[in-house]
């Protein structure tokens, strides 16, 4: 049971997680590694690991969204980081689970249908998704971890968020170059870098960057994913 690790160190990061939120994450945890047997979800071995290594570090960055951002894309969530702890903890957002691989959006639906977790999964490619109508420009916020560069991430998620919305990219201590780098192509997409904030889960020292959204993405981007990669910004 990780339910108490959860609420006593999400108080410690000062988070008011419900017993019900715990309860839920609890359940997801024994669900992501019963599933790990036959899948390859995560490299947590242990149900403390998924919860400190992952749950927590998903929930720490709650608390830099801003009270005004209600409609939140992950984009490559995986097995359901950050977004799927964000939407157990705060069931106020809309928060919609992308993922290029369809059967780790298959784990997501089952999870959240069996745990009541009222989260949209969604199985496609970022790149796609966002060059369509749709999606371009519809969300308060992206959130990403783990994902890629910042540079390639930016082109991949920046267009999904509206005019004032925020993108959160999720990213270790050691990034200062990554962002350095990043920091023009964030232009190019519309953006600019508002803050980067350190925090701490597990032990271990990591960063939100938080990119405003000041002007809308020019149409010609994102790109195929083929020419992103060959010639990232
Ligand atoms: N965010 C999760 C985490 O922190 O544990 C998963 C990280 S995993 C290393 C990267 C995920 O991003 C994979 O599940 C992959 O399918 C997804 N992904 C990579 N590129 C993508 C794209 N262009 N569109 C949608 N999903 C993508």
């Amino acid at each position: 049971m990780i339910k108490e690790i959860l609420l006593s160190e999400s108080a410690d990061m000062g988070l008011i997680l419900s017993d019900e939120a715990a309860e839920k994450l609890d359940k997801f945890t024994a669900m992501l590694l019963r599933r790990n047997e036959d899948m390859n979800l995560t490299g947590a071995a242990t149900e403390a690991e998924v919860a400190k290594r992952h749950i927590l570090d998903s929930l720490a960055i709650l608390r830099f969204l801003p009270e005004t951002a209600l409609s939140v894309l992950d984009v490559g969530s995986g097995a359901g980081f950050p977004g799927l702890p964000m939407s157990a903890a705060a069931p106020r957002l809309r928060i919609t689970l992308l993922d290029a691989r369809e059967k780790r959006v298959e784990f997501l639906r089952e999870v959240c249908g069996a745990l009541d977790i009222d989260a949209q999964c969604l199985a496609g490619r970022a790149e796609e998704l966002a060059a369509g109508s749709l999606m371009r420009e519809a969300f308060d916020a992206a959130v990403s971890r783990a994902v890629a560069r910042l540079n390639v991430l930016a082109e991949l998620c920046m267009p999904f968020v509206r005019v004032g919305g925020l993108f959160i990219a999720m990213k270790s201590a050691d990034s200062d170059e990554e962002i350095e780098q990043a920091r023009d192509a964030i232009k190019t997409f519309g953006g600019s870098i508002d803050s980067i904030r350190e925090y701490t889960t597990d032990g271990i020292k990591r960063r939100a960057v938080l990119i405003i959204k000041n002007r809308n993405t020019p149409p010609e981007y994102p790109r195929r994913f083929s020419k992103i990669q060959k010639k990232p910004l």
